[in-house]
C-alpha cells in the first residue's frame, strides 16, 4: 500500500512509498483510509521539530473503514467508519487516563508521530481508541473535526463557555474558523473575532461573528473592553505572543484565557490583574475520545462545517509548499481513492 513518510533527511517533506504494515496485534484493527487532512503539525513532524522520525507515516486527520480485526477486539466491527486523531491512545491506567484527561497521559501515543499515521491507504488503530464517525457526517469534513474541530470544542469547554456569554476568538485561521462555529452554534455564545487580515474578518462575519477587531487598527484589548465590557473567555489560536498579551487584557473579571496556539516564548501576565480580577489561564490540548464523539455529533447535526478541498496522495509535497506559503484557506484533504 502507498504511504506518505517522513524523508530520511527529515527536510520538511515526505516520500510517497510502498509499505507493508505489520500484522495486527491484540486489540488492534486495520482501517482502509478514505481521507486524511494535512495539518501544520504534520509539517513539524516532517521537519523534525519535535524529534526526528524518518520513515514514519504521517497523518492524524484520518477517516476510514475498518477492514480487519485483530484478536480481542470488541469495540469495533468490520465496516465501521472510524477516525484516526492525533491522540492515538493513552496507557489506560495513569492518573490522567483515569480522570477524563487522557490526552495528558505521559505515555500517550500520537498518530503520525510516535506511531504510523493515516496519510496512507491503510493504518493500524488501537480499537479501544479509534472514535467512530457518525452516520450523517460527511467523511471529508470529519477529517477536520478530528483535529481542529475537537481542539476548539474542547478549548471552549475549558473556557467554561455558557450561552449568552462573550467569547473572543483570536486568530481567524483554520482553528479560529471552526471555533466561531462551535461558539455560536453549539455553545450559544456571542463572538468577538480578532485578526489582522480583512478577508479573514469578512469570512468570520459571514460565519456569524458579532464583533470584528482588526488588530492593526487601534488597541485590541481596549476596544474589546469598551464594546462588550471584556470577554468571559478568550480563545487564542494565533501563533503570536502579542496575541496572548492582548487576550489577557481583553478579559472581564473572572475571565479565562485559553491557550491553544503554540508560539515559542512567554506571555506576560500581570499578577495584580490576575489576583484582583480572578483571572484564569488554561492550556487546552486536542480532546479526549468523548470530546471527539461530541464534536463529531455536532458536525453530523449540521452545526459546524469545516472548509475542505480534496487532493491526491501524490500531491502532499505540493500541499506542504502551499501551506508554507500561506496560500490555503481551510484544509487540504487527501482522497485515497484518487
Ligand atoms: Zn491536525
Ligand atoms: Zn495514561
Amino acid at each position: 500500500m502507498k504511504a506518505a513518510v517522513v524523508r530520511d533527511a527529515v527536510d520538511g517533506y515526505v516520500d510517497i512509498v510502498d509499505k507493508t504494515l505489520r500484522s495486527l496485534e491484540f486489540g488492534e484493527a486495520l482501517v482502509d483510509v478514505e481521507y486524511c487532512g494535512l495539518c501544520h503539525t504534520d509539517l513539524h513532524v516532517t521537519g523534525g521539530d519535535y524529534g526526528k522520525f524518518p520513515g514514519r507515516i504521517i497523518g492524524h486527520e484520518g477517516v476510514g473503514i475498518v477492514s480487519k480485526l485483530g484478536p480481542g477486539v470488541t469495540a469495533l466491527k468490520v465496516g465501521d467508519r472510524v477516525s484516526i486523531a492525533w491522540f492515538y491512545g493513552g496507557c489506560g491506567h495513569c492518573e490522567y487516563c483515569l480522570t477524563g484527561r487522557e490526552t495528558l497521559c505521559r505515555n500517550v501515543r500520537n498518530s503520525g508521530f510516535t506511531v504510523d499515521g493515516a496519510m496512507a491507504q491503510q493504518v493500524i488503530v488501537d480499537a479501544n481508541y479509534a472514535v467512530k464517525v457518525p452516520d450523517g457526517l460527511d467523511p471529508v469534513q470529519a477529517t477536520s473535526l478530528t483535529c481542529a474541530g475537537v481542539t476548539m470544542y474542547k478549548a471552549l469547554i475549558t473556557g467554561h463557555t455558557k450561552p449568552g456569554q462573550w467569547v473572543s476568538i483570536v486568530g481567524a485561521g483554520g482553528l479560529g474558523n471552526i471555533a466561531i462555529q462551535y461558539a455560536k452554534n453549539v455553545f450559544g455564545a456571542h463572538v468577538v473575532v480578532v485578526d489582522g487580515n480583512e478577508d479573514k474578518l469578512a469570512a468570520a462575519k459571514a460565519m456569524g461573528a458579532d464583533v470584528l477587531i482588526n488588530r492593526h487598527k487601534g488597541h485590541v484589548a481596549e476596544q474589546i473592553q469598551e464594546i462588550v465590557g471584556g470577554v468571559h473567555n478568550a480563545q487564542v489560536t494565533s501563533v503570536s505572543t502579542d496575541a496572548f498579551n492582548q487576550a489577557v487584557n481583553s478579559l472581564r473579571p473572572g475571565g479565562t484565557l485559553v491557550a491553544v496556539a503554540l508560539p515559542v516564548g512567554d506571555m506576560s501576565l500581570n499578577i495584580g490583574k490576575t489576583v484582583l480580577e480572578g483571572i484564569q489561564v488554561a492550556g487546552s490540548l486536542v480532546g479526549t475520545r468523548q470530546d471527539l464523539t461530541e464534536a463529531f455529533q455536532f458536525g453530523a447535526e449540521g452545526k459546524v462545517h469545516p472548509i475542505v478541498h480534496t487532493r491526491k496522495l501524490s500531491e502532499v509535497n505540493d500541499i506542504i509548499n502551499e501551506m508554507k506559503a500561506g496560500k490555503i484557506v481551510g484544509r487540504e484533504v487527501v482522497d485515497m481513492s484518487l
